[in-house]
């Protein structure tokens, strides 16, 4: 193999180019990116970003001195627009092709947008914190449509800055299809707390000029908007390709797309032989990992190992930390193991089927959750799980 390409210059993509140095392959190595900038850290950017604690120049993921050091021919400012499976080909917007005899997929996704004449912020970029930061201060009335990790981060912050937050949520307690409806709860619990007004069971039909326009006919004024209700793979230039684009590009379990293509990150939508189970993961270690997996993977095919991680995420809400591993969508139970939900200083496991599948921290320091993360990654059965980690717990 002596030409490689990586599509998506960000984590995921990053990850995979270093591994592939680390283990030895001395070839060409492509990496485009359609951003201008090298490639940067995204979970600041609602966070110390968007407060001013940080400037731009702290959220490079590598020194240019790094980044040379890989010897990459590294394009950015351009973008992926086609691929021929058969020839072995990218298309660039440019007009130029890349040939390859290895690919990886890192193009990630981008925010979902609403309808409507008005302007709306979205957060996925650095351009994105950066001209919201911009628009935040205090008495500024900030309306975030969407109370999912992304809009609750955003929500804490500019109530740090002042400004009167009003979040708008479809379902009837924010993040509980995530998380589940009791950690749901005592998670949306500390913004109204925090002065923040909290709509659940509204949805949103447009942003107009003034605000934003509920499905029933109401008008919620703001002087920003921002959406923040998930997000699209960008995956439009897979399309014809022969890939299999659903919810993201489709990988077997190790990460592999077709021969000699892999996909890795937010992009990623693979079979997690974990959990039994096809899943997409927008976590930041999840692209490091995964872009590094299918680096060997691409490498070494006769030593391939299926990428079967114990997911990980953190957000961090106003003195918050939030940290779940394992795979909670789709959970059949909840108990609380440690501490006490009321206070927000707790732990709680997830049960899916007779498996713990799961397992989220507020306010307890890391060591609580090791032993459990070991139990998710160890197939252990539920009752076993409780009985030995958690023998006082209670249910929720
Ligand atoms: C504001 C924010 C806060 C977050 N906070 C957290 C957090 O607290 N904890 C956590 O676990 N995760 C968090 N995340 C998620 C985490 O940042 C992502 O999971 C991670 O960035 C995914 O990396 P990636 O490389 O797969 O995709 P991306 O970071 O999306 O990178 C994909 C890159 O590919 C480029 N691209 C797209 N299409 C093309 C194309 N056709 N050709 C070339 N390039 C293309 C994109 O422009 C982008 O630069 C956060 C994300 C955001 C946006």
């Amino acid at each position: 193999m002596n030409r490689i390409l990586v599509v998506g210059a960000s984590a995921a993509g990053l990850a995979a180019a270093e591994a592939l140095r680390r283990e030895g392959y001395d070839g060409e190595l492509t990496l485009v990116g359609d951003e201008p900038d090298a490639p940067y850290d995204r979970p600041p950017l609602s966070k110390q970003i968007l407060s001013g604690e940080w400037e731009p120049h702290r959220l490079p993921l590598r020194s240019p001195a790094d980044l040379d050091a890989l010897g990459l021919d590294l394009r950015l400012g351009i973008g992926a627009t086609g691929l021929d499976l058969a020839a072995r080909t990218v298309l660039l917007g440019d007009g130029s092709r890349v040939p390859y005899d290895g690919l990886v997929v890192a193009t990630g996704v981008r925010p979902r947008r609403l309808p409507g004449t008005g302007h709306a912020h979205v957060l996925r970029t650095l351009d994105d914190a950066l001209a919201l930061r911009d628009r935040l201060g205090p008495g500024r009335r900030l309306v975030i449509v969407g109370a999912g990790f992304l809009g609750a981060e955003a929500a804490a912050v500019a109530r740090g800055l002042g400004c009167e937050v009003t979040l708008l949520e479809p379902a009837p307690v924010p993040l509980a299809h995530a998380v589940g409806e009791e950690v749901g709860r005592v998670l949306s619990g500390a913004h109204r707390e925090h002065g923040v007004t909290l709509r659940t069971g509204v949805t949103v039909g447009e942003v107009t000029d003034g605000g934003v326009r509920l499905a029933d006919g109401e008008l919620v004024g703001a002087d920003e908007v921002l959406v923040a209700i998930g997000s699209v793979p960008n995956t439009e230039w897979l399309a014809d390709s022969g890939l299999t684009v659903d919810n993201g590009l489709v990988c077997d379990e190790y990460s592999a797309a077709a021969p000699g293509v892999y996909g890795a990150g937010d992009v990623a939508h693979w079979h997690n032989p974990l959990f039994g189970a096809r899943m997409r993961i927008e976590h930041r270690t999840n692209a490091a990992e995964q872009g590094m997996a299918a680096a060997r993977n691409l490498l070494r095919p006769e030593a391939r190992k299926p990428f079967a991680p114990v997911p990980y995420f953190w957000s961090d809400q106003y003195d918050m930390k939030v940290q779940a591993f394992g795979y909670l969508r789709g959970h059949d139970e909840v108990t609380v193991v440690e501490g006490d939900l009321d206070e927000r200083r707790f732990m709680v496991a997830y049960r899916t089927g007779d498996r713990l599948s799961g397992v989220l921290v507020v306010g307890l320091p890391p060591r609580a959750i090791r032993p459990w993360r070991a139990a998710i990654a160890a197939r252990t059965p539920w009752a076993e799980a409780v009985r030995t980690l958690a023998p006082a717990a209670g249910v929720v």
